[in-house]
């Protein structure tokens, strides 16, 4: 057990914090910034700049800060993810990337996409403006998407409301779905690209990995090897964001023809303005016919039950 310091700037130690932000403790010592706890090692950042780490991988975690800090006058271009502990260079390697998209939209499908990015086409999907494409624009996303699907392998599977409705009403919860999803989608890839294999896995995080793991406890096809979790996945590894973006170009199509289906176009998201869309067509088709367009357990349903008698 050795105890490893290194100095950092307050910029670095601001990093580190998000970073261990799942690991953050209550109790801060006197002159501390922050404490954190993993579970191979316990972090102490102090006002002075000097950040102590203790624990049997002390070592190996602060090598990552040193460096951070020896070089910050270049900044680093990868973002510390909050999440579990990635290989150096990981931005360079081949990933199978996963992402999801529609969980928070209460009108329209959710889609998951896994998609397999080489450490060769990396640049090129650079060149194509792959990113995070909560910066773009749908019509930005699906013409970069429709590049993606002629050379990028992947798994795309849509869960429509009426699926969705059966398996959540019978007791599913939204995150067990993802993860069945998840995992369906990346040993699809596994599949496809087989007998290749990526040099790891990089989940978008949406639970922590013990409870994403005991989400798939009861599947035979458990897909562990390599794989890691990360918020943020887009800006730790293209895969995650060319996954994401075929997701949403998927998720857009649906909800195109779902609003052809329903008369008139439907919103995004699950503000008030859904609520008047769901009671409008209430209003046109019967309340029957919610569980093929909306996600019925959002709070949203009853608001639209209530607009549509009064209008
Ligand atoms: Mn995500």
């Amino acid at each position: 057990m050795g105890n490893t310091v290194i100095k950092a700037t307050s910029a670095d130690i601001k990093k580190m914090m998000d970073h261990y932000q799942r690991y953050l403790s209550e109790k801060v010592p006197p002159g501390g910034v922050f404490a954190a706890k993993t579970p191979s090692c316990a972090i102490t950042a102090y006002k002075s700049g000097k950040v102590l780490f203790q624990g049997k991988d002390g070592e190996t975690e602060a090598a990552k800060w040193g460096d951070a800090s020896l070089s910050q006058s270049k900044p680093k271009t990868d973002k510390r993810p909050s999440g579990s502990h990635l290989p150096t260079n990981f931005a360079s390697m081949s990933v199978i990337g996963s992402d999801e998209v529609g969980t928070g939209d209460f009108f329209g499908p959710i889609t998951v996409v896994a998609a397999y990015v080489k450490k060769e086409d990396i640049e090129l999907l650079k060149e194509l403006g792959v990113q995070d494409s909560k910066n773009l624009k749908d019509d930005k996303i699906i013409e970069i998407a429709k590049q993606l699907v002629k050379f990028v392998p992947y798994s795309l599977l849509t869960l429509h409301n009426p699926k969705y409705n059966k398996m959540q009403g019978s007791g599913m919860s939204q995150g067990k779905l993802k993860a069945l999803l998840h995992n369906q989608a990346i040993q699809h890839v596994l599949d496809k690209i087989a007998p290749e294999k990526p040099e790891a896995i990089l989940i978008d995080q949406f639970a922590k990995e013990e409870i994403y793991y005991n989400y798939l406890k009861t599947q035979r096809n458990i897909v562990r090897e390599n794989v890691y979790f990360s918020t943020k996945g887009e800006s730790v590894h293209l895969a995650v964001a060319a996954a994401s973006m075929i997701a949403r170009y998927a998720f857009v199509k649906h909800f195109e023809q779902l609003s052809e289906k329903a008369g008139f176009t439907l919103p995004k998201g699950a503000g008030a303005q859904v609520d008047q869309a769901a009671a409008r067509l209430i209003n046109r088709k019967g309340a029957d016919c919610l569980p093929e367009f909306v996600k019925l357990h959002f709070a949203n349903t009853e608001k639209a039950m209530k607009l549509a008698k009064r209008g």
